[in-house]
């Protein structure tokens, strides 16, 4: 699991300079569900070696009536996920109304709050941010989001509290690609955790339910907080399986226990958490941006994906042409992703899922010797030779891979480094269909002799 850290403040304080900053050029995905009345943006961080899910919890003016009324429930909701709060105040503004009356708030959370003055660029940093003391808040951080000044100082200061809790992703240090600790990996004994998402309404839990059918199962709730899913072990066939369930199915026997509200960072935690991402998208609705986001943050976390499209029954021939085309239009970014027309109410289809699923899985961590790699990336070579770069032709050596689950091949060869995004793009074409991979995205990488 990944860290969370909410930034909160004013508008205008830089809360979006500085997300940007930490997930660069990745995507954010916007919650864009009904019922939120301010912008939401969730994003992957990658800084300097730390992992997070960074939230921009959207503009707080704190001026208005009543903070409980101004802070939305939906940004409640992003602190109280959240393992790390940063405040950002303008350090040029000096201590507003907003910021005491923001302040008041986080200091009755039970949370880490980092009180964070933005804007420290070209101006007198300590007397403008002592001011800003008298929040009571504790240790003040100055930064300059839009240059970076003093980030990686306060990302030191955050996340090493956290590290007992997050040992796997609080290692400030590159992987390195030749290791193949994977190799001692056994995929097939492990079980394969699955995990459900989709927008609110989709038909997650029905769907759940259909899987799960009048098997004995055991749920059991992780402990906590809205952000965390309920894991639900099952056996299919032979295989053992880990259900994510994002929607929270209610435990037998009690119905009236309310489901739990959606929540964008329980869906990105159990992205990351899963082995294989089943994305079901609502036939009946157009598919929509949140929709796109969220399989697009599945690929960028490397996660195999099968999509499901539900609620396919009783639909017009006509209809479902129209909707087949759009998707079409609209998924060609995935287009390695089998697609399900499904219906989770009456059960249709359902069982097919688990084909594509397996095959997914199995893409994502076949393994594939080097030389069998090589000999496919000689092929792609003498097909399409390698641009010229700066006047030399680029020779490919050999490929190995580099790691499962997504699967990474790694190219050797003088100069490869250099070759254009064209080439690569070309090559993991290639690659993907030399192997028959389905389902997960697969990366080439490119190495030169040191
Ligand atoms: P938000 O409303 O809190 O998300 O604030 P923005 O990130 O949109 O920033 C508001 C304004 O402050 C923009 O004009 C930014 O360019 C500016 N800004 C953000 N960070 C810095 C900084 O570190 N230094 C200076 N001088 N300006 C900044
Ligand atoms: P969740 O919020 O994604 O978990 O969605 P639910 O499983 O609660 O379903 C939302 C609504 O869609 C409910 O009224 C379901 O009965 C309905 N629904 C779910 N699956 C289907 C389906 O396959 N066909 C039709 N017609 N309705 C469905």
């Amino acid at each position: 699991m990944l860290p969370v850290v909410a930034l909160v403040g004013r508008p205008n304080v830089g809360k979006s300079t500085l997300f940007n900053r930490l997930t660069r050029t990745r995507d954010a995905l916007v919650a864009d569900f009904p019922g939120l009345t301010r912008d939401r943006k969730y994003g992957q961080a990658n800084y300097d070696g730390y992992q997070f899910i960074v939230v921009d919890t959207g503009g707080i003016h704190g001026d208005e009536e009543g903070i409980d009324e101004v802070m939305a429930k939906q940004s409640l909701q992003a602190i109280e996920e959240a393992d790390v709060v940063l405040f950002l105040v303008d350090a040029r503004d000096g201590v507003t109304v907003g910021d005491q009356a923001i302040a008041t708030h986080l200091r009755k959370q039970k949370k880490k709050v980092y009180l964070v003055a933005n804007k420290i660029d070209g101006i007198d940093a300590d007397s403008a941010m002592a001011d800003f003391y008298s929040l009571a808040l504790g240790n003040l951080y100055g930064i300059a989001a839009a240059h970076g000044r003093g980030v990686e100082h306060l990302l030191d200061s955050c996340f090493k509290p956290l590290a007992d809790d997050y040992p796997d992703v609080i290692v400030p240090d590159e992987p390195d690609s030749e290791d193949l600790e994977h190799d001692e990996i056994d995929y097939d004994a492990l079980p394969l955790k699955l995990a459900i998402v989709g927008r609110p309404n989709v038909g997650k839990s029905t769907l759940t339910n259909r899987i799960l059918g009048e098997d004995r199962v055991v749920v059991f709730d992780m402990p906590g907080t809205t952000r965390d899913s309920v894991y639900i072990p099952m056996e299919r066939d032979g295989r053992e399986y880990v259900l994510i369930d994002t929607a929270g199915v209610r435990r037998r026997g009690r119905i009236d226990e309310a489901i739990e509200k959606y929540s964008v960072v329980k869906t990105l935690q159990a992205i990351e958490d899963a082995n294989v991402v089943l994305a079901v998208i609502d036939a009946r609705e157009t598919i929509s941006d949140q929709d796109l986001n969220l399989i697009g943050f599945a690929l960028n976390a490397g996660r195999s994906i099968v999509i499901a499209v539900n609620k396919w029954d009783g639909l017009q021939q006509d209809h479902k042409d129209e909707i087949k085309r759009e998707l079409d239009r609209r998924l060609g970014f995935v287009d390695f992703a089998r697609l399900h027309f499904i219906s989770a109410l009456h059960g249709t289809g359902v069982g097919h899922l688990f084909e594509s699923v397996e095959e997914a899985y199995k893409s994502a961590t076949q393994r594939v010797s080097t030389s069998k790699l090589t000999k496919i990336m000689e092929m792609a070579q003498e097909e399409h030779q390698p641009p010229l770069v700066g006047g030399r032709r680029v020779k490919l050596k050999y490929a190995h891979a580099g790691g499962y689950n997504p699967p990474r091949i790694v190219i050797h060869g003088n100069q490869v480094t250099r070759l254009p995004g064209s080439y690569q793009r070309y090559l993991t074409n290639y690659f993907r269909k030399a192997l028959g991979v389905m389902g997960t995205p697969i990366k080439v990488e490119f190495r030169e002799p040191k």
